[in-house]
């Protein structure tokens, strides 16, 4: 006899296929399930099979924690999208780009000269983990400053303190492409390219910056792999990443390894043309259908970005962000996370990225039943509005 079923707690019914229609929706975080059903399509190519007494060793053949056969595929991979520049580049491998961050920010911060401590900026919005990184390892390298803006109209920037600014670009949670804030010999850069895949955002130039990061999370959608890889110039900036990478894990697992080679063999092996067209288009839907809804609303805002020339589509196209970065306009809905909490969306509060409680982030890049949940509690909430007119 099968055991009854038990469904999550938003479904109900026999088989767990009834949506509960009050049920809270998670907008909240950035689980990329989107790409789910184009890797369904492809299970046996993505397939890795381990046998127990494969890959036993820390090391690979060479004597290094890296696969060189990934290490080509990634350069491929780069190649037929046209994101980055990968000449002349060091290529380093973190558990997710998480963990490369934390190396990237301790490599740079470790060149500073200086007694005084390195400060970390990045423009708001921006994505909390540098924040919380930096506070958290709180190294007497470093210190967060906050807006990269405001650091560079205070009275504070005297041009010599040597200053760290993150580049995210498409930004997290607004998807804009960003340039730095920053410039002169006392700044350093690291360029969080996460998002910058043909999904998201048009490829507009390949990224050829002195130290770039990319994460797995967004570029296959296999967030729990927990793989990234950074492209970078300077060898000495090189060497101290990966003496953290070893110092903190000793290199990425390698069956890891071995998954993401057989995952990125799958996206290379026709110039991308499926994975990226499927996730493009799923994205370009969902935006469609947004749009549509938030138009009939004068109390809620979308982020407004110009559409632009895409190297790897060869056309002038939208972007299609992550996230909904959503502003509330009235100044009675001051807090907007909770106006959408109340409504039953959990998204993310403005705050959390330096920016106002005035914008919520929402997350589009889940799976099709959390959106079209999401849509359907969002047009409750708009459809509301016009009730109250
Ligand atoms: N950078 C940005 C801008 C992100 O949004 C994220 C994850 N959401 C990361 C880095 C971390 O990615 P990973 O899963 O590779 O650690």
């Amino acid at each position: 006899k099968q055991p009854p079923c038990e469904c999550n707690n938003c479904y109900t019914g026999k088989d767990c296929s009834i949506l509960l229609s009050d049920c809270p929706v998670n907008a909240n975080s950035g689980d990329p399930l989107f790409l789910e059903p184009f890797w369904m399509r492809q299970a046996e190519s993505s397939a890795a099979l381990v046998s127990g007494w494969h890959r036993m060793s820390y090391i690979y053949q060479d004597g290094t924690f890296v696969s060189e056969a990934l290490e080509t595929v990634i350069r491929k991979l780069h190649s037929v999208v046209g994101n980055a520049v990968t000449d002349n580049r060091f290529v380093i491998f973190g558990s997710g780009s998480t963990q490369l961050l934390a190396a990237a920010v301790h490599a740079l911060s470790l060149t500073n000269s200086s007694s005084l401590p390195s400060r970390l900026l990045a423009s708001v919005p921006y994505y909390a983990m540098y924040k919380e990184q930096a506070e958290f390892f709180d190294s007497v390298h470093l210190k967060f400053e906050g807006d990269a803006f405001a650091w560079k109209n205070s009275e504070r920037n005297d041009n010599t303190t040597q200053v760290i600014e993150v580049v995210t670009s498409p930004n997290n949670p607004d998807g804009k492409l960003k340039r730095a804030v920053l410039e002169g010999p006392n700044v350093k850069t690291i360029h969080d390219y996460a998002y910058y895949w043909p999904y998201f955002s048009p490829i507009t130039v390949p990224a050829d910056e002195d130290l770039s990061l990319f994460s797995l999370s967004k570029t296959t959608g296999h967030a729990g792999s927990r793989f990234g890889w950074g492209l970078v110039k300077d060898k000495t900036v090189y060497e101290k990443m990966k003496r953290y990478i070893t110092l903190s894990s000793m290199g990425v697992s390698r069956t890891t390894q071995l998954h993401v080679l057989q995952l990125l063999n799958v996206v290379v092996r026709d110039g991308g043309d499926n994975i990226f067209h499927f996730g493009h288009e799923t994205l370009k839907k969902r935006w469609e259908t947004l749009n549509k809804v938030i138009s009939m609303s004068t109390r809620f805002s979308l982020q407004k970005i110009k559409p632009e020339y895409c190297n790897y589509f060869k056309k002038v196209r939208d972007f299609s962000p992550s996230y909904a970065w959503v502003k509330c306009e009235r100044p009675e809905d001051a807090n907007c996370y909770e106006i959408f909490r109340t409504a039953k969306i959990t998204g993310r509060d403005g705050k959390v990225f330096g920016s106002e409680e005035s914008f919520v982030r929402l997350s589009l890049i889940r799976s099709q039943d959390d959106f079209d949940h999401l849509i359907d509690m969002l047009k409750k909430l708009v459809f509301q509005e016009g009730v109250e007119a």
